[in-house]
Order: C-alpha cells, then structure tokens, then sequence
C-alpha cells in the first residue's frame, strides 16, 4: 500500500468523525422553548424543535429529544417560537430605471435587497408581491439559491388597469401570456371597462390562472365576488355596497369610498360580510396604508418615526409631498377620516366574524408603510378592529397556507413542515405587540440571529441615512 493509499484511508476514516462533531448550519435544536404552534389558540411548553435541511424533523420535550451534536443550539428559554409571517399585498421594488427621472437613484442602492432583508429581519418569511416585474423572477431565484436574504416569494406580473388594457382582444391574450412568463397571478389596479374584465374572466378560467388587486368600479364588489377574484386588496370597492337605499346624488368614489362615507348604512356591513364568505373570496384589508395616508399627523413628525431610517431619503421626502397634499384636499375633513376608518375596521371585524377569510398584507413599501415594521401596525389594528391576536395572527399564518395551498408545508410549526419560524421574547397571544419582539429568524432552515439581524439593520440604516 503506497502512502497515498494510507493517507485516504486515514481521510475517509476522519470523515464521519468530522462531520458529526463540528457545526453544521443545516442542523438547528431550539431547546426549552414555548412553541406558539398556531394550529389552536394555545402554547407548547418546554419544547426542543430539532431542525435538519430547513424542515422541522422532530418536536418533543426538551428531556426527550436528542440534539445531534452537530447542531446548533439555540437557548429558547423563556421566549416563543412561532410561525413565520407573511406580507400578502408586497411591492418589491422595481428596477430603478422605473423610478421617475428627477429622483436620484444612487440614493436606493441596493433597495430591492434590503427590502428583502426589512422582510425577513422582522419576522415575514413569506411575501405575496403584488407589482411584478422579470426582474422578480430573477430575484426569487436568487433567493432560492441562497445568494440572497429573503422571504419565500409568490408574484404577480406586471399589472394591469384601464389604462395599460383597453380592449378585450388585449384582455384575453393576460393570463396565458404571464402564465407562462411564469408569474403567480395577475394583478389588477384600478379602470378596467366592464367588457375588458369579463374578457379576461373568461380567459382566466380557460388558462386557470387567475387575479387579485382592484375591483374597477364597472365591475364592483358583486361581480367581482361572483367571479372568483383570487383576493379583494385595500377593501377596495366595499364602501359602494352599503351606501344607504335612499342615498342620492352621490358624489364620485375617490380613494376607496372616502368621498361616499357621509352615505354608508353601516347596517349593511354585516350583508357585505356574509356575501364574501358564500363566496369564498378572500380580502387583504392593507388598513394601515390607509390609516397612515389619511393620518392627520404632521409628516415630519412621521418621518421620523424609527423605521423610517430604513427608507431612501427621496422616497421619504415623496411621502411627506403625498400626504401634505392629501391634507390640503377640499373633501379632507379629520372626522371624515375618522369615521372611514372606523367603518373600514367594523367591515374587517364582521368578515372575520361571518368567517370570510383576511390575509395579513400592508402594501409596503407604499406611503409610511415600511417592510415588516408596517405589519405590526396591520396587526394592531385588526385586534383594534376587535380581532383577538390568535385571530389576528392566523391572518399571517395559517390562512395564508390554506390560501396558498400549501397547509402541508406551512402555516403552523408541525413535524415535517417548512422551518420558516420566528423566535420572540413575549407571547404574541397575549399581546400583539410581541411580535415586534425579535430575538431570532428561521427562514428556509437557516438561522439569523438578533445580533445578525441588528448588525445588517444598522447597515441599512447607514446607507440611506442623511
Ligand atoms: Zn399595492
């Protein structure tokens, strides 16, 4: 036997030696934790979560399961593993090239991948994007390929309105076409002509492949039910079914009904509710987009709100324009406001009630809505509306898998499941704010810790700052 021959003996000897004694990254024990499983509104005490290859392999009892001793341990004592979350109206950013031209586009370096990281920092380990592009697709597939940070990503292609598709031909050439680009769903913004939409209904059922967003005032709430929108977004359209009977001489709608708020019955709410749970349709309420656009607050005050020093100073200063302007509109009234928003939450309170279902989604980064940091306030406010926070939480968690279809992978921390997680210092059951409690993200099996996540915020926070 030549030296060679002994010196691979001797290699191949080490080998199982090594990779069962030192660290591997894709092996992941969570010791002593109480798990927040979301299947049931309850919490697992004392709980070992073993992690291997980014799939929850076992849950037991911490003095029954064994950690491999190539895994990393994570101290959970006395913090709450929950599910992941999930932002189900996103705007990932779109190429630069796309911002208008007086902006300087030095100022978002690297926006699309922070956005992706504000995402995943915050406990949001899925994202539903809702203003597709190709470069979209590319970046999932970076992300997938673990070149990047970032939450699983679902897209939309490039959307479409009364503007972009103005004829039925047009329509019925939309879901074969970003089918095969190979986009989730289509997305739809406001002004589609009553034809065109019932064209592209039609050629959504034959390709089977369907969309979300708008409801076009042509089109309106019923149709859209009756259709199989995939989601209703910003409860837009809501506000013209319960305008009272004897109501006339309506004003335009302008801004998802602000305009018509003067004319709500508010008993219809409960109708409108039970409408869109016979039909199975789904609503991302994105309330706190709306919340925040209409707020009465000084912008300046807002903008220096402490997510805010995650956002590219041009983009601050455009939202600080918007609102400003909004503030100064004829039909701007603080209690019109009020009473909008209140209506707004009675409505996402009787389609929780009436179990139609709400997904979790903020529309950022849009207006002072920031990745990640805008859900928290989207939860606050659905427990505002009257939603307890196991309700709350089910809407970024298990009913995003049902919608999805994927309740065998996610939605809940079961053995066998996706190890998509996020690690809190306080109960979230107990108050919503918790969530906001950081300490530690999983995504695709792959731990951050809090002084990970911290370390790169503060990157962020650099790059953009003034
Ligand atoms: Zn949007």
């Amino acid at each position: 036997m030549n030296r060679l021959c002994i010196l691979y003996i001797f290699i191949f000897l080490l080998i199982p030696y090594l990779s069962c004694t030192l660290p591997d990254d894709s092996t992941i024990a969570i010791v002593n934790v109480n798990v927040v499983p979301m299947d049931s509104e309850r919490i697992l005490t004392d709980k070992t979560v073993l992690i291997e290859n980014g799939i929850i392999r076992a849950i037991g009892k911490s003095d029954q399961i064994t950690i491999p001793t190539k895994a990393i341990s994570i101290n959970g004592a006395g913090k709450y593993l929950m599910p992941g979350l999930a932002e189900m109206h996103a705007h990932i950013p779109t190429p630069l090239e796309t911002l208008p031209d007086e902006w300087d586009k030095e100022a978002f370096h690297k926006w699309d991948e922070n956005v992706l990281f504000l995402y995943v920092a915050t406990g949001f380990t899925t994202v539903r994007n809702m203003y597709g592009d190709p470069m979209h697709l590319e970046l999932r597939k970076r992300v997938e390929r673990g070149e990047l940070i970032g939450p699983r990503i679902w897209t939309s292609g490039p959307p479409i309105s009364g503007n972009t598709v103005q004829t039925v031909e047009q329509a019925r050439e939309i879901p074969a076409e970003q089918k095969a680009a190979g986009y989730d769903l289509i997305k739809i913004l406001p002004g589609l002509k009553r034809e065109v939409y019932e064209a592209l209904y039609e050629a959504a059922k034959e390709a089977d492949f369907w969309y979300a967003g708008h409801v076009s005032a042509e089109v309106g709430v019923p149709r859209a039910l009756e259709t199989g929108y995939l989601t209703i977004d910003h409860l837009d359209g809501y506000i013209e079914i319960i305008i009272a009977d004897d109501a006339d001489d309506l004003p335009a709608s302008m801004f998802f009904g602000l305009t018509l708020i003067d004319y709500v019955d508010e008993t219809k709410i409960k109708e409108a509710a039970q409408l869109t749970k016979e039909s199975g349709v789904w609503n991302v309420p994105t309330q706190v987009l709306i919340e925040f656009m209409l707020s009465g607050k000084d912008p300046e005050e807002m903008a220096r709100w402490h997510e805010m020093k995650y956002v590219p100073r041009p983009l601050l200063e455009h939202w600080k324009h918007v609102t400003r302007n909004f503030q100064s509109w004829p039909d701007y009234s603080q209690e019109r406001v009020d009473r909008f928003i209140d209506i707004r939450r009675q409505l996402i309170k009787a389609l929780n009630d009436e179990g139609a279902g709400i997904l979790l989604g903020a529309d950022t980064p849009q207006w002072w809505v920031v990745p990640g940091f805008a859900l928290y306030h989207e939860l606050r406010s659905y427990v505002e509306s009257g939603l307890t926070p196991y309700e709350a939480l089910k809407t970024g968690t298990t009913n995003v898998a049902r919608f999805l279809e994927i309740t065998d992978k996610a939605g809940t921390i079961e053995q066998g499941k996706w190890a998509d997680m996020v690690l809190l210092s306080g109960n979230p059951l107990d108050d919503i704010a918790n969530v906001e409690k950081v300490e530690g993200v999983i995504v695709r099996g792959t731990w951050l810790s809090k002084e990970e996540i911290e370390a790169r915020l503060g990157e962020i926070a650099e790059m953009y700052g003034e």
